[in-house]
């Protein structure tokens, strides 16, 4: 058994803020995450952030992960950190098991920040599972960070601004967006994006979805159909599109699974996208010692996810017994910063999904 002070399992924007934090105020920190490369979505990432000044907007996702990364270097060995190691299991008794280099290892932790982030959702359609169907952020993956486009002709589902963002780049790579297909009335991402791609002559159809995927071995095309307001398909409203790739950007879900083997409390948040572990106001589980931040505790941005990072990390110092010497002022500016990046009517849902966590928190 490998004993460690601090644990955090995914080195997102969430995790990598954390852990800065965390060594700054004197923890020892182990740093886990299962890929190849540090900085969770933000490495394939290659446009410019919109959101806060504090938090880099206007630099590049990929910039953004390179300049977390940097920031740990001054802490050498304090905060280790392994890659391609994936925790698969998380026991009551403190307990991680660890897959890497070929073998399991068991870590026995005296705190533990879930950084986990979310992952993606998929849509009931007939032959959903054609080689070609892909998810937004594989499609992403695929081209931004290995250099692999999906498909030359591609339908997007989901007008989300993941949607909008990975239509552009899909263009931007050679591709050609045949359509973007929405159920809603309207586009769900920013109309600055969408603005974007009607110029570029990408035809966004709302009140639509795809029925059927065509094709045997792989994908040749999609039916699309209209919906009636109650979201049933329109009878005689179908029509073919030829396409080799289907990109899926209907939302992320919490990654909730390790909170739950550990024993938290795990309410289903709709507006927070889905199962997500209760926090208190320091982002401590129901479980003694277990903090989340990021994705894994809502779904919102980068953003928010570093803030709420160094929250975590802040108080899961704290809780061994290492108080930040600006504990109370990055306490009271992280807490600021939140509330206006969740300010505003794009933060109303967030906002809304929140109240129903801490009521049940306070409810305990
Ligand atoms: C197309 C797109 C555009 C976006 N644009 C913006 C934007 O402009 N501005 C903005 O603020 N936000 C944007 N976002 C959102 C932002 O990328 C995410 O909100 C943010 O990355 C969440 O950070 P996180 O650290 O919580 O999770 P993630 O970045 O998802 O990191 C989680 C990490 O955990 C690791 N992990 C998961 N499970 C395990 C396990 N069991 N063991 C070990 N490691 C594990 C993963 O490998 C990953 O590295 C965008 C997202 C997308 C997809």
């Amino acid at each position: 058994m490998i004993e460690k002070e601090l644990v955090i399992v995914g080195a997102g924007p969430a995790g990598l803020c954390a852990a800065r934090i965390a060594a700054e105020a004197g923890c020892r920190v182990l740093l886990i995450d299962r890929s190849p490369l540090l900085g969770g979505q933000l490495i394939k990432q290659t446009h410019k952030f919109f959101g806060s000044e504090q938090q880099r907007a206007k630099t590049r996702g990929f910039r953004i992960a390179e300049a977390l990364v940097a920031d740990l270097k001054p802490f050498g060995d304090t905060v280790e950190i392994w890659q391609e190691a994936t925790v698969v299991g998380a026991y009551p008794d403190s307990v991680l098991t660890v897959w890497t280099n070929g073998e399991y290892r068991k870590i026995h932790f005296q705190s533990l920040i879930l950084a986990v982030g979310a992952g993606e959702r998929s849509l009931a359609f007939e032959n959903n599972d054609l080689p070609g169907v892909y998810g937004a952020g594989a499609v992403q993956t695929l081209m931004n960070v290995y250099g692999v486009l999906p498909g030359k002709e591609v339908v997007m589902i989901g007008s989300g601004n993941i949607g909008l963002i990975v239509c552009y780049q899909l263009i931007q790579a050679g591709a050609v967006v045949k359509a973007l297909v929405e159920a809603a009335p309207k586009i769900g991402g920013y109309k600055v994006h969408a603005s974007k791609l009607r110029r570029l002559g990408v035809p966004i159809l709302t009140r639509t979805t795809v029925v059927r995927a065509l094709g045997d071995s792989a994908v040749k095309g999609v039916v699309l159909s209209g919906l009636d307001e109650n979201w049933n398909p329109i009878p005689g409203t179908e029509s073919e599109i030829a396409c080799d790739a289907v990109c899926v950007a209907v939302g992320l879900s919490p990654l909730y699974q390790l909170a739950w083997m550990l024993g938290a409390e795990i309410p289903y948040v709709g507006e927070l996208g889905g199962m997500v572990p209760l926090l208190d106001e320091n982002r401590q589980t129901t479980v003694s010692g277990v903090f989340a931040a990021g994705d894994a505790s809502g779904v919102e941005e980068a953003s928010s996810a570093m803030v709420g990072g160094r929250l975590a990390g802040l108080h899961a110092a704290r809780f061994l017994g290492h108080l930040h010497p600006d504990h109370t002022a990055i306490d009271t500016e992280c807490r600021a910063q939140l509330s206006s990046l969740r300010g505003g009517p794009f933060g109303a849902k967030i906002r809304a999904g929140l109240k129903k966590a801490e009521v049940k928190v306070h409810a305990r």
